[in-house]
């Protein structure tokens, strides 16, 4: 069984192989030859997956799915949210992001938030969703250089250390991303046996 993951990130890409069963092969934009940056427009993690996820299933004719994750503070009404990876501009830079959310963020004692991921799944001409999420806070400054994105200044609850701190084992068995992979590969899974 062969899906493709709409992701030019072949770091993620591993991460997600490893945790499926060898019968299923993963394939990424460029294994099939993809290098459009697919627009992500919509207004809600659920519709950039499925833009995602629909683009290369109806440009492609593959199954397929995809990605989108955004960080919820509670005390900005869920922002960055969707906008997470351009919150502080166009270059999508991770260091301007974190500034602009310190920033926001300063004096404010609410610091709740949660980091947010939903996998759209293309298979057999239906559509099929998966959701994790992490809880935590937004630190007051930034901590540790492992990970990338928002990292150094969220805090998961259960933790004294920030994602950008604790290894990366630890953050995958617990993070959003990991929690959504997991649902998708228990259907995968199932629709196997
Ligand atoms: P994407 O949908 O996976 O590309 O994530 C969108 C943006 O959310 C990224 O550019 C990062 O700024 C942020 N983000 C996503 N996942 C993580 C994470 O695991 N840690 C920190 N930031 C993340």
């Amino acid at each position: 069984m062969k899906f493709v993951f709409a992701t030019h990130n072949d770091h993620k890409l591993k991460e997600v192989q490893q945790l499926l069963p060898k019968s299923i092969e993963l394939l990424s934009l460029s294994d099939i030859g993809c290098v459009d940056e697919i627009p992500e427009i919509g207004e809600t993690l659920e519709e950039n997956a499925r833009i995602k996820a629909d683009f290369v299933s109806k440009t492609y004719g593959f199954d397929c799915f995809s990605d989108d994750t955004g960080l919820l503070v509670d005390a900005l009404n869920g922002n960055p949210g969707v906008y997470s990876a351009r919150y502080a501009g166009e270059q999508k830079n991770a260091e301007d992001n974190m500034a602009k959310l310190l920033s926001e963020l300063e004096g404010v004692n609410d610091r709740k938030a949660h980091f947010k991921t939903v996998i759209c799944l293309n298979v057999a001409g239906a559509s099929h969703f998966f959701e994790g999420r992490v809880d935590g806070q937004i630190t007051t400054r930034k901590f540790g250089k492992e990970g990338f994105g928002y990292d150094p200044i969220f805090m998961p609850d259960g933790h004294h250390k920030t994602f950008g701190e604790l290894p990366g084992e630890i953050k995958n068995a617990m993070s959003h991303r990991g929690r959504a992979i997991q649902k998708l590969v228990e259907f995968l899974k199932n629709k196997l046996t």
